[in-house]
């Protein structure tokens, strides 16, 4: 099946019981073993598998195209299993402009447990190469990268990790429709579906997918053994989520296109940052990874910040991205508010930048909306 397809039919065969086209949410907590150890289907206990999150994770893997994929209580949750796959003393190698709040579980939970983690200091290919040792066993990065849209090739990172090393691609920015990681050479793709995936700006959720089959073993282990799943309805609302996932990344693609093209030249704006201009540093290797971009285009702005945020109309400031509704954060305060100042200051999240999560709304007042606030 092909990927628009997949998106409404992976894992969501009708109800075989009543026939019911969308998968119902199962609330159990516990299932009736027929004699002790005589379970139906496999299912035990909520916590360790249920029929949603088995559905769910059914859609999660076909769509980026993997095997496996384990869905989590949110993004970070995600992240917590895949860094229990280490222990004390095992190296991690990152960026140091990864998500705050990946940052901020890096360096303020896991090092306690003694993991070691080597940031790279410049977003580049190179930058993270370079950081990489004998000693890496988790290579993780962020492509397009938060909030300054730089593009990582992954595949040159895929044939540059030593041996035993994981490559781990958080793909939430470009969602599964514009970006396969696996097909690049990643071990292990993260998700926060608050973002994209769930796409409506109602559900907290995260998930990874896997093509080898250990890999998936050792991963559910740590997500049944720390218990940090998701709901059944909220896996339910990740699928419902799921199935639009093709027609809105397109129209969120042509909104932020909108937005950038119009925004380039501004006398208010001093850079637009979006991949998909060809002025942008990346944008020949954003070509040749990804399939198109998504709605995220961020703003160095010249004039008052804070006045440009107050006077928009359309786009609400609020943290998350990848939501219908078009939303605006200033991530020097926000996002990436939990980064040491002088990080923040060397990565060039600085005062004067807004990242725009652009929505479906028409796209010339989207543009209107924005103007004006620049005027
Ligand atoms: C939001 C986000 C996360 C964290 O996910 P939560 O669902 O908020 O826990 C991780 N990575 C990226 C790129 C994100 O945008």
């Amino acid at each position: 099946m092909k990927l628009d397809t997949r998106l409404i039919h992976a894992g969501q065969d009708p109800d075989p019981r009543t026939g019911a086209v969308n998968v119902p949410i199962s609330m159990s907590s516990t299932f009736k073993q027929d004699g002790v150890g005589g379970f139906r289907e496999g299912y035990e206990y909520a916590r360790s598998d249920n029929p949603s999150r088995r559905s769910l994770e059914a859609t999660l893997a076909a769509i980026e195209n993997g095997s496996h994929a384990r869905a989590f209580a949110s993004g970070l949750a995600a992240e917590c299993g895949i860094l229990s796959l280490l222990g004390s003393g095992d190296e991690v190698v990152a960026s140091s402009n990864v998500y705050g709040g990946t940052y901020r579980l890096f360096t303020q939970v896991y090092a306690k447990f003694g993991l070691r983690f080597r940031l790279a200091e410049g977003h580049t290919t190179e930058a993270i190469l370079d950081t990489i040792t004998p000693a890496t066993r988790i290579i993780w990065i962020e492509t397009p990268s938060n909030p300054l849209l730089d593009i990582l090739d992954i595949a040159r990172i895929a044939e540059g990790r030593p041996a035993g090393a994981l490559l781990v691609v958080d793909n939430t920015f470009a969602s599964p429709y514009f970006q396969n990681p696996l097909d690049l050479g990643a071990d292990l793709v993260l998700h926060s579906t608050t973002k994209y995936l769930g796409g409506h700006s109602d559900v907290v959720g995260g998930a990874v997918i896997a093509r080898d089959a250990q890999l998936d073993a050792d991963l559910g282990f740590y997500q049944n053994a720390q218990g940090a799943v998701p709901s059944p309805f909220d896996c339910y609302l990740v699928q419902r989520g799921i199935k639009t996932l093709a027609v809105r990344m397109q129209r969120h693609e042509q909104n932020a296109y909108a937005v950038a093209e119009g925004l380039s030249g501004h006398p208010g704006v001093a850079r637009v940052l979006f991949p998909g201009l060809p002025g942008h540093p990346d944008h020949a290797l954003a070509r040749r990874q990804m399939r198109g971009q998504s709605g995220l285009v961020s703003l160095q702005l010249k004039g008052d910040p804070q006045r440009f945020l107050s006077r928009l109309r359309l786009f609400t400031l609020g943290e998350s991205l990848g939501g219908v509704e078009s939303l605006v954060c200033k991530p020097d305060q926000m996002t990436h508010g939990s980064l040491p100042p002088e990080v923040r200051a060397r990565l060039g999240i600085t005062p004067d930048l807004v990242r725009l999560s652009v929505g479906l709304e028409d796209r010339d007042e989207l543009l209107e909306d924005l103007r004006a606030a620049l005027a």
